[in-house]
């Protein structure tokens, strides 16, 4: 998991130039998308009479799209009919139009037969800019338009959110699984409303107009070559203040200065230093008049020279008569001692008139290798040439071995190097494999035959590897580690569960972590309401994730078990579960199917829910992990 925090500089300046609204267009040049939730074969929420969230989305889509019109906005809509749209396909319709505003449009379930109605607005929690002020507004025009006194706004990371790469907000206009909102939701008055509601939020957002920023850049990521940065910007309006946030989280300070007498233009600087790295530039603007800009996101790609090198290597010395490759392991930093991250050409010279030549990757350590034809005398002499200077020099001794010598690799199922195994061999001796998964051992001639036992690090299997030699000098084949399971090995998966499971999900993460699984645990006390919220924010703020869990307890008579109701993989791992469950004796039965779930339908990652019911035999949900852990590892 990922977390940043606010950097935050306020400079202020001087200038303030008004911006008046029209009064009867008092949208014009905002543009909006509006996004009715649901559709076509995913109804969303159902009411208790059938009524459904998609079509109550696009109502009041609707109705808000000729409002905005008639204020002047330019609005389009990810759907204005009963149509299935993928949440990626939403966002890509945001970046594509690239609009002021986007606008999600839904209605909530509650699996709480009674409870009070309240509005929900999700603002995307990575915008604290334009999304935060229009959410704000929306809660308090909706609170006014009589949608529930306790609406509550939420900074949220779904993935209409999240991956949204303009301002955007979603609503839930109230609950359709209360009777009564069922009913009024059925009739216009209560949709036009709530449109009514979101016009007002929308236009009191945009009073001031739009603050709009444009950085003077030729091309994105921005390369520099110094550990600072200076971006020009122009603006439409006086700048007062920048909200800078960099991922990854920097600590040093960024200002802003105004470049005299041209109009609105402005200078972005850092005041400590940066290093090698890729880095993301998140930033908002206020304008002097109140108005407000939409994040910009600039990537900057900073490459510093490489300042400090070594070469090193893997074994300590050439054994007389070697023929072959002898790897010689390379390490790059900068003046700020982190390792390179720039792409280089290099020439590998040694020896008499030997050379190999390349281009050592972005990587900081690099092994590379002296072709060697074993009349090698003494010493050998290694220089390594990058962008045509010699930055490194280092001089290997050829002798005869006293004792032996071995040189071995341990790989993947890839052929990529492992680091960091132990290797144990002999009396008691360890070597741990280096970068690129190399290592050396050298051991009393003694010894006959030779047994390395090999540990691997988590998601592999333990192995052992025989040496038979007559005592010569040997370079092992690569050692390849099978993983536990090749499916499991380097994924991410969320695990979400009230704090009452802890040891549950103990005997789950056990044997998915021993797999080469990465575990990220959302825990929630079980009294929490609506839980789900917080864990799919953290779920989709967790990069990279492949997969979420959600195990709950609920009124019922059989397990269920819940995916998306495009199927996909979750159903696939719904499926085969309750097949591996069947297997039991006596058989456990589960109950299978699409789920409207919170957690479900809002991360975009294949989701299955696990619901246990308060009556069952109490060894059944032990036996479902068991049988879980060993479905996710063979595969589903
Ligand atoms: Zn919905």
């Amino acid at each position: 998991m990922i977390r940043t925090k606010l950097a935050v500089l306020l400079v202020f300046l001087l200038v303030a130039t008004g911006g008046f609204a029209n009064s009867l267009a008092p949208l014009k040049g905002i543009s909006i998308l509006l996004d009715p939730g649901h559709g076509g074969t995913d109804p969303g929420a159902v009411g208790p009479t059938g009524l459904k969230e998609s079509a109550v989305n696009l109502r009041v889509a609707r109705y808000l799209r000729d409002l905005l019109k008639a204020d002047g906005a330019e609005v389009t809509m990810t759907r204005d009919k009963d149509v299935f749209i993928s949440l990626a396909d939403r966002v890509a319709m945001a970046t594509k139009r690239n609009p002021d505003l986007f606008v999600s449009i839904h209605h909530n379930a509650s699996l709480k037969p009674v409870m009070n109605n309240r509005s929900e607005i999700y603002f995307n929690a990575i915008d604290r800019g334009i999304s935060q002020k229009v959410g704000n507004s929306m809660m308090t025009e909706l609170a006014k338009w009589g949608f529930g006194e306790e609406s509550i706004i939420v900074p949220a990371g779904f993935f209409v959110l999240r991956n949204n790469p303009a301002p955007s907000v979603l609503t839930e206009g109230g609950y359709i699984t209360i009777p009564k909102i069922e009913q009024e939701l059925q009739t216009g008055k209560a949709l036009t409303n709530q449109a009514q509601a979101l016009r007002r939020a929308i236009r009191e957002t945009f009073k001031d107009g739009i603050l709009r920023v444009k950085f003077i850049i030729s091309e994105e990521p921005v390369k520099i070559d110094t550990p600072f940065f200076n971006l020009i910007f122009s603006a439409n309006r006086a700048i007062e203040q920048v909200n800078v946030r960099m991922v990854p989280d920097r600590k040093s300070g960024f200002g802003f200065d105004t470049l005299p007498s041209i109009g609105n233009t402005y200078r972005l600087y850092n005041t400590e230093a940066l290093a090698s790295g890729m880095y993301e530039l998140q930033l908002t603007f206020s304008g002097s008049d109140g108005s407000t800009s939409a994040r910009t996101l600039l990537r900057l790609q900073v490459d510093l020279p490489v300042a400090h090198s070594a070469l090193v290597p893997v074994a300590p010395f050439i054994p007389e008569g070697f023929k072959g490759r002898f790897p010689v392991r390379v390490t790059l930093r900068d003046d700020m001692k982190r390792l390179n991250t720039r792409s280089l050409p290099f020439r590998l010279i040694y020896g008499a008139n030997s050379a190999t030549s390349g281009v050592v990757s972005e990587q900081g350590e690099t092994t590379l290798f002296l072709d060697l034809n074993g009349d090698e005398k003494e010493a050998v002499n290694v220089q390594l040439e990058i962008e045509g200077k010699v930055i490194s020099a280092t001089e290997i001794a050829v002798r005869v071995p006293e004792r032996r010598f071995v040189l071995g690799r341990i790989i993947d199922l890839n052929g990529n190097g492992i680091r960091g195994v132990k290797i144990s061999y002999g009396a008691d001796e360890k070597v741990i494999s280096g970068p690129d998964g190399f290592f050396y051992i050298s051991y009393p001639k003694i010894y006959g035959n030779m047994k390395l036992d090999i540990a691997p690090p988590l998601g592999y299997d333990k192995s052992e590897y025989w040496i038979r030699t007559s005592g010569e000098p040997v370079v092992l084949p690569a050692i390849s580690l099978k993983p536990v399971s090749a499916r499991l090995l380097g994924t991410r998966i969320a695990i979400m569960a009230p704090l009452s499971f802890d040891n549950l999900i103990r005997r789950l993460v056990k044997p998915l972590m021993g797999a080469g699984a990465e575990i990220v645990r959302l825990n929630y006390p079980e009294n929490q309401t609506r839980p789900e919220y917080q864990s799919v924010l953290e779920a989709n703020l967790a990069k990279d994730l492949d997969m979420l869990l959600s195990f709950k307890r609920e009124i019922g008579g059989a397990i269920a078990v819940r995916h998306y109701h495009r199927g996909g993989r979750g159903k696939l791992l719904a499926e085969a579960l309750k097949f591996s469950l069947s297997t039991e004796n006596p058989p456990i039965v589960v109950k299978t199917g699409a789920g409207s779930d919170y957690e479900i339908g809002h991360t975009g990652v294949t989701s299955v829910v696990i619901a246990f019911p308060e009556q069952m035999p109490p060894d059944y949900p032990e036996k479902l992990v068991a049988h879980l852990a060993q479905v996710l590892k063979t595969g589903f």
